[in-house]
């Protein structure tokens, strides 16, 4: 296949946008995506000081190693999850692209700072381990946020994943969540900071080409409780279809977000107070949902 931009060799083949690119194009059009998503949700400035969350995994690599490329102010927040060798190997990897970009880094350790890992916290908790991860990295992301008071958190959810969320929602009509669900959710006084998500107009398969033509090195494993969860069944699914009707997951996203969202953002106002063990805000009265559950996990034994 030809490059449609030069008619060079193509490196890679983009259905969804029935067009090839040599790697030079392929470059071009990938930041270009990601400054579009920047500035279409006006999702910082070079002013801002900007943390992303990353795990090791290509998206949130590509992620920073972009944002850098571009001269934002971006430092990276890695948290050790402390699920065995996927952790070990994703924060050397994490640490490996630090050094080599010389890029500042916040680390923290579930296990060490707060006193649990999360395949212990799903055994204690009889759930599944993405239900005290999601929350424990929830409430991490915007703790270091505004400790460390960065502007804005960023992380590397792309156009599948955004995609594959959107689906189980709509499938469950999960009017709250769907009421949340875009690439920007503005800062709220009551102590909540604000999160962006610029690749959402690139897929997994072009984030995954664009790091391996860069050079940025990740972990390819999968976290191993991602196998079986809903949201991997989501992606397949979508998947399927794509290859079907290639464009179909961007117009069912991007047609949430210019036609649907708005219907559901009413869902989402709801009053925030401190929590009375850490301060941070909550919907409850008196602990936040993840002190309720550490101290759940801090008192119940195995
Ligand atoms: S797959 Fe689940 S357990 Fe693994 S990192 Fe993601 S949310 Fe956490
Ligand atoms: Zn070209
Ligand atoms: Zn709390």
């Amino acid at each position: 296949m030809k490059c449609t931009k030069c008619g060079g060799r193509a490196v890679i083949d983009l259905k969804r946008h029935n067009s090839g690119f040599c790697k030079e194009h392929f470059f071009e059009y990938f930041e270009n995506q990601v400054r579009k998503a920047i500035d279409e949700f006006s999702m910082f400035g070079l002013r801002d000081r900007i943390l992303v969350a990353v795990s090791g995994g290509k998206d949130s690599l590509v992620l920073w190693d972009v944002l850098m490329r571009f001269g934002y102010q971006a430092d990276g927040l890695y948290i050790d999850l402390g699920i065995g060798e996927y952790s070990s190997a994703s924060s050397q990897k994490v640490r490996d692209f630090v050094l080599a970009r010389q890029a500042n880094l916040r680390h923290v350790s579930l296990e060490q700072d707060y006193g649990y890992g999360v395949p212990e916290a799903a055994r204690r908790l009889r759930r599944a381990a993405c239900s005290p991860c999601g929350l424990s990295k929830r409430y991490i992301f915007n703790r270091e946020a505004l400790e460390g008071s960065y502007d804005v958190l960023a992380t590397g959810h792309n156009l599948d994943d955004e995609a594959a969320v959107l689906f189980g929602n709509v499938l469950r009509w999960n009017t709250g969540y769907l009421g949340r669900q875009y690439p920007v959710l503005e800062e709220d006084p009551g102590g909540l900071v604000r999160k962006v998500k610029p690749l959402i107009r690139l897929t997994e398969r072009e984030t995954a080409a664009y790091a391996v033509l860069q050079g940025v090195d990740y972990i390819v494993e999968e976290c191993p409780k991602a196998i079986g969860a809903r949201t991997t069944l989501y992606k397949q699914l979508l998947n399927d279809l794509e290859i079907q009707s290639p464009g179909s997951k961007q117009q069912f996203l991007y047609g949430f977000y210019e036609r649907g969202h708005d219907s559901f953002e009413a869902s989402r106002d709801v009053a925030l107070t401190p929590c009375t063990e850490c301060g941070q805000p909550t919907t409850r009265e008196g602990l936040c949902a993840f002190c309720q559950v550490r101290s759940r996990l801090l008192t119940v034994r195995a």
